[in-house]
């Protein structure tokens, strides 16, 4: 693979609703296989920014690049499943798990092209047979190497919140994404378990996987980031290594200002 500068590119961009600016002229770059921050206090963008990066939201202004290792494309505009086609995948503060299946069940229903699901195909079993056993050999493997196989049968409506955080995450690895956005993956999790998420996301990033994550832990997250972009009324208010951050003035003011 080519080694690639920004695996994401976020280029002036501006989102309004009605009379609120969301995010004014922000840009941001994630490297590759980096694992960037992205903190502010509530209401400061940073949920408009993921929803405009994964195609949620088309922005008034800017542009997003992405660059899949072999080149870079505009993907504003593009619609979710689009976006997520591309190798952006995206975790929700909220799970978005199928509470009455399995965990294992969940992992095989991980939206991407499956051959079985393609009506012509699907008459043809030999077609796809290999393709769903690989699949479930893949999911098994990832359970086991995060301490979740002896839950495979559970239904996630009985998961902890830890496990539901980490299941959300491990879907994502079903897929052929290389870039996770992850939306406040340490809320409600108790801080140790909460480590242990982000000492996996460090241990994915060297397997080539690059991470932006929105996070209210900041004494958790800075622990784990190469870098910090601070949104603050939708603009951009500081940005560096999380020692830099964390001793900002403006930042410390922002976050005690509210
Ligand atoms: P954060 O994730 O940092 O808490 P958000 O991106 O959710 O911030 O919100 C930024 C601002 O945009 C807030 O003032 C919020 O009320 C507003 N906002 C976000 N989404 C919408 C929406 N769909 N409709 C109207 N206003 C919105």
């Amino acid at each position: 693979m080519v080694l690639v500068a920004n695996i994401l590119e976020v280029k002036g961009v501006s989102k309004r609703f009605g009379g609120v600016v969301a995010l004014q002229d922000v840009s941001l770059s994630v490297p590759s296989q980096g694992i960037v921050g992205l903190i502010g206090p509530n209401g400061s963008g940073k949920t408009t920014l993921f929803n405009v990066v994964t195609g949620f939201y088309v922005p008034d202004k800017g542009e997003v690049w992405f660059n899949d290792g072999n080149r870079s494309e505009r993907i504003d505009g593009l619609n979710p499943n689009e976006v997520f086609a591309k190798g952006i995948v995206r975790t929700f503060q909220i799970p978005r798990l199928f509470k009455s299946l399995t965990v294992l069940e969940n992992l095989l229903v991980t939206p991407f092209a499956q051959k079985g699901e393609n009506p012509l195909k699907a008459l043809k079993p030999s077609s796809w047979i290999e393709e769903e056993r690989a699949l479930a050999r893949k999911a098994v493997s990832l359970l086991r190497r995060f301490g979740l196989l002896e839950y495979a049968n559970v239904r996630v409506s009985e998961l902890s919140g830890a496990h539901i955080k980490l299941l959300e995450t491990i879907r994502g690895l079903m897929t052929p994404a290389k870039l996770f956005l992850l939306d406040e993956p340490a809320a409600g999790v108790e801080a140790g378990a909460a480590h242990e998420l982000f000492r996996l996301v460090r241990e994915l990033r060297s397997e080539g996987y690059t991470f932006l994550i929105v996070e209210h832990r900041i004494e958790i997250l800075m622990q784990y980031v190469d870098y910090v972009y601070v949104l603050h009324n939708g603009q951009l208010l500081a940005e560096g290594k999380p020692e830099e951050v964390t001793s900002n003035p403006k930042v410390v003011e922002a976050y005690i200002g509210g």
